[in-house]
């Protein structure tokens, strides 16, 4: 299968490449030099942007959680169906869509591979089979580790290199790509109805504090050199001031950090910029953390942007959940599994009229605009707690354009609309820019090698849009850019067209990317590394309800397979 894709206006930005025609040749799946022109598939694609398929860094969108989601709102699902074709399966949702459709709704903006960035371990399995579930794109997926009993033990006792055995075993058992840490140490105190205050409060019955979690954590990511860094959702998320635990969260890690390389990603990071004291006087503190980002090298961060919509937020951040439970009266789901972490879903509507909605809304883009690196800071509104992923083109357009701000600015509360930087600020993407932000960024962050461009021997995953950067000038036509990464003239996902003008015509699977330490060499959850093996199978006899051999997940359960090989000089005893 070879194709052709010539006289783009690429924008390639892991390899320069700035809004150059070129021709692009794709063979088996991969991008090449060069390819014999008469047997190939031909696209036309002068006068469109031609760009590697978009990279989602952090979107819920399979497992348990967003499933109870799902349950919880049939509202949400029956204003918004998406009709079988000859090609596509039927399915339904809004902020909490079905497998299908949720893969359907990625291909056509052009995205190629999204990450689903909390999993409990033990929910496992149906995050793989929904995964697995999800058409298309290519998958990664998180494991929920900074509040894992064994983790917590280790790193109290200050045993380093144990609690790295262990993790990479989860890693493997879980099939998952990297750890994920949510309000550390506050899962923990939720199983007893409290939450950890801040980064140097005790967790309940560890006598450990979130900072160690965050360090140990962050530590044994190096030791075990994972591809990503840590994937943090700060303490104190969703409250006023905690921009200041952002920061010193941020901080915490800094000495860590090898030469210029990241050491932290931090997501969602609107929902942690809240300057303030209450909700009546809370405000951005996007400049401060900026600032912060700017005069740093080790941080990557995720905008968690807001949109004016009726949506669902779920986090494993239980606690929080329950205070926006209290916040909002709406109907709440609290749940958990044999405690190896929380999890709550709240329905959520974000209003332009109420202030701390609006003051969200700026805050997001704020941050995008005033961190200046965009190779720091990536698109995403942490679907669905900001809004739906299907919201991206929107933001985009807002990034690009000052009048599209300021359109919406007008529109919203006006005490927000007062307090807001972005009147102050005239930056505007450049596709380039865009670029950087919705997939070369988030593929060099995520350390996928063959992702997020377009040079010789990348995965052929790319997305064309039908923009003439020659004839739109985007701060002025940014409805049109809207609806052109809404979209794609072509999404081309393994070298094979799926998406033309928009609609999906063909569908395939997509690959579940996954860390293998095969010098474990893990085998039905047995490992060379006894220690770790004897201390699980202690625990699972005391707490677990399944058994110890039905809790590793065997390579064989996932979809198309793509373990990432990671060599780990240890367990050798
Ligand atoms: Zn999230």
């Amino acid at each position: 299968m070879t194709l052709l894709i010539k006289n783009g206006i690429v924008y390639d930005p892991l390899n320069g490449v700035d809004g150059e025609v070129m021709d692009i040749c794709v063979e088996n799946g991969r991008i090449v030099e060069k390819i014999d022109e008469h047997n190939a598939q031909i696209i036309d694609a002068s006068k469109m942007i031609v760009m590697p398929g978009g990279v989602d860094i952090h979107t819920h969108v399979a497992g348990a959680e967003v499933n109870s989601g799902r349950l919880l709102r049939p509202e949400d699902h029956v204003h918004d169906v998406e009709p079988k074709t000859s090609i596509t399966r039927s399915g339904v949702g809004h902020s909490v869509p079905s497998t299908f459709t949720t893969g359907y709704r990625y291909a056509r903006m052009g995205y190629t591979m999204i990450c689903n960035p909390s999993m409990p371990p033990l929910e496992a399995r149906h995050t793989h089979e929904e995964l697995e579930d999800t058409p298309i794109v290519d998958k990664a997926t998180f494991p929920l580790l900074g509040d894992w009993w064994f983790v917590l033990e280790y790193l109290r006792d200050s045993l380093i290199k144990e609690c790295a055995e262990h993790v990479a075993w989860m890693m493997v058992a879980t099939k998952g790509y990297a750890i994920k840490i949510v309000n550390p140490g506050g899962l923990e105190a939720w199983g007893f109805g409290r939450n950890v205050r801040d980064l140097d409060d005790l967790v309940p019955n560890f006598n450990i504090t979130p900072r160690e979690i965050v360090r140990g954590l962050c530590m044994v990511n190096k030791i075990l050199n994972l591809p990503h860094t840590i994937h943090v959702h700060t303490n104190r998320l969703g409250q006023p001031g905690n921009y200041i635990t952002t920061i010193k969260t941020m901080e915490c890690v800094e000495d860590l950090a090898e030469s210029s390389k990241p050491a932290i990603h931090i997501t969602h990071c609107q929902f942690s910029a809240f300057k303030g004291d209450s909700w009546q006087n809370v405000r951005s503190g996007a400049e401060e953390i900026a600032k912060y980002v700017n005069r740093h090298t080790h941080v990557t961060l995720d905008m968690g942007q807001v949109i004016f919509t009726d949506t669902t937020t779920m986090t494993a951040d239980g606690p929080w959940q329950y205070t926006l439970y209290e916040l909002s009266g709406n109907k709440w789901v609290n749940h958990d599994v044999e405690v190896e972490t929380s999890s709550g879903i709240v329905p959520f509507r974000y209003r332009r009229k109420n202030y701390v909605h609006a003051t969200m809304w700026s805050i997001g883009l704020e941050l995008a605009l005033l961190i200046e690196d965009p190779w720091k800071i990536y698109l995403t509104t942490d679907h669905p707690n900001g809004g739906p992923f299907t919201s991206y083109p929107r933001i985009v357009s807002w990034l690009m354009s000052g009048r599209a701000r300021a359109r919406t600015l007008k529109r919203i509360n006006e005490k927000a609309r007062a307090r807001s930087l972005l009147p102050s600020i005239d930056r505007e993407y450049t596709f380039y820019e865009i670029a950087t932000v919705t997939r070369a960024g988030q593929a060099k962050a995520l350390g996928l090698k063959n992702k997020g461009h377009l040079g010789v021997g990348a995965d052929a995953d790319i997305a064309i849009y039908n923009i003439n950067p020659k004839e739109i000038d985007p701060s002025k036509d940014y409805k049109t850019i809207r609806k052109a990464f809404s979209r794609a003239a072509y999404t081309i996902k393994d070298g094979e067209i799926v998406v033309k003008n928009g609609e999906i015509v063909k569908t395939l699977s997509g690959k579940t990317y996954w860390i293998n330490f095969e010098s474990l060499s893990l085998e039905r959850g047995s490992s060379n590394c006894s220690r770790v093996v004897a201390d699980l199978k202690r625990r699972f006899r005391e707490y677990w309800t399944v058994e110890f051999e039905n809790y590793f997940i065997p390579e064989s359960y996932i979809g198309p397979s793509t373990p990432v090989s990671i060599k780990m000089g240890m367990c050798k005893e």
